[in-house]
């Protein structure tokens, strides 16, 4: 393959950040989150970059990412949390994944899987503190908590964790936080009673994990955060790095004259006698379409504009009268650290109105990734 463009993974970068996201958590255990391949970094490497820096537990969504880190030789503990109907449960009781359960349904099955392979399953129970999303509903916590600590008492599970997610600790002083902390600690307290005693109580995201002490608990989840980059608008981070840079080559440059339409529909016309540089990565490679005149990158020395429509494979920026050539780099968003002015893809998420979780993770699979630093 032509590497005319790739993503640059700076796995040193990631090691710091881990390491630094452990201090700023007061030392508390950190679990490195690895989901959405590593979110959009490559999941293996990602993962023993973390551990690296001190991550001492792994987080993904699915079984089968967790199981992928299993057959590569990754033993440090690893939750999952996503456990639709026929999932794979039985392979993660015999990998030793702990099994984020967020239902009595999905409890039943990891009991039932436990008796067949005669195992311990591994189970952290998610309380639904008010995100509404995955967690068991206050109302029923009792009666799964009871449910779990029968099943504990029976030798089918061990119930390591209990855990929650917050809904906007992003937004520093939401009221939603201070609730979800209250119900995380009656939560907390009902498993107590109920004669639970788990290795691990967790709520804290990368945002949590930067601005809420209160919120630390035995583990702190950082996801973003240890990618170098910051959930929180207008709040930075001294020390984190961010750890992708996406990168290509110009495929070609053309003079066009004054007046010139250019791309699909012809939404940006020159000015001027201008030239003009093809940047040979598009929507399939995760360069939204909704970055048409809006995206911002470096090339010869300069921020410049995407002009006109993002289309699958490229797009094209007018340079003036810059003598850009075919085979120098643009560089879209990276570490403006290393390389100065360079957009983030902080500054991409907020042109278009998103999270830089989204511009990074959807870097598509055409675009190699390309690993520098790391052991
Ligand atoms: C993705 C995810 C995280 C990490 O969140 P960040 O905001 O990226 O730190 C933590 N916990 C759960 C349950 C998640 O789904």
């Amino acid at each position: 393959m032509a590497h005319f463009a790739h993503a640059r993974v700076n796995l040193d970068a990631l090691t710091g950040n881990a390491r630094l996201l452990g201090e700023r958590a007061g030392g508390t255990p950190l679990m490195g989150v690895v989901k959405a391949d590593g979110y959009g970094h490559g999941m293996l490497p990602a993962a023993r970059a973390l551990i690296a820096g001190g991550a001492s537990w792994l987080g993904t969504a699915f079984i089968h990412e967790g199981l992928a880190l299993r057959r590569a030789g990754i033993t440090v503990p690893i939750l999952t949390w996503i456990i639709p109907p026929g999932e794979p449960v039985g392979d993660a009781i015999e990998a030793d994944i702990d099994l984020g359960v967020s239902d009595m349904a999905t409890l039943e099955t990891v009991v039932a899987e436990s008796r067949r392979l005669g195992r311990t399953a591994r189970v952290q129970l998610k309380a639904d503190t008010g995100l509404h999303r995955g967690g068991v509903d206050p109302a029923v916590w009792g009666r799964v908590v009871q449910a779990a600590a029968r099943a504990e008492d029976a030798g089918h599970v061990r119930v390591s964790g209990v855990w929650s997610h917050f809904a906007s600790a992003d937004e520093p002083g939401d009221p939603s936080i201070a609730s979800q902390l209250s119900v995380f600690h009656e939560s907390l307290e009902v498993a107590d009673k109920a004669g639970l005693t788990p290795e691990v109580r967790h709520i804290a995201n990368s945002a949590a994990l930067l601005t809420l002490p209160e919120a630390r608990f035995d583990l702190v989840r950082g996801g973003i955060a240890s990618y170098g980059l910051c959930p929180i608008t207008d709040y930075s981070v001294p020390g984190l790095r961010p750890v992708m840079t996406l990168e290509s080559r110009i495929a070609l440059t053309k003079r066009v004259p004054a007046g010139s339409g250019v791309s699909y529909g012809h939404r940006y016309f020159t000015d001027r006698e201008a030239t003009l540089a093809l940047v040979p990565l598009g929507y399939a490679d995760g360069v939204p379409r909704a970055a048409t005149n809006r995206g911002r990158l470096l090339l010869g020395g300069k921020v410049r504009t995407i002009s006109g429509t993002v289309c699958m494979d490229q797009f094209v920026v007018d340079v003036g009268d810059d003598a850009v050539e075919a085979g120098e780099y643009a560089v879209l968003f990276g570490d403006p650290e290393e390389l100065p002015d360079v957009p983030t893809a902080e500054d991409w998420a907020q042109i278009l109105d998103t999270i830089p979780y989204e511009i990074v993770t959807r870097v598509g699979v055409r675009v190699p990734r390309k690993y520098v630093g790391g052991t």
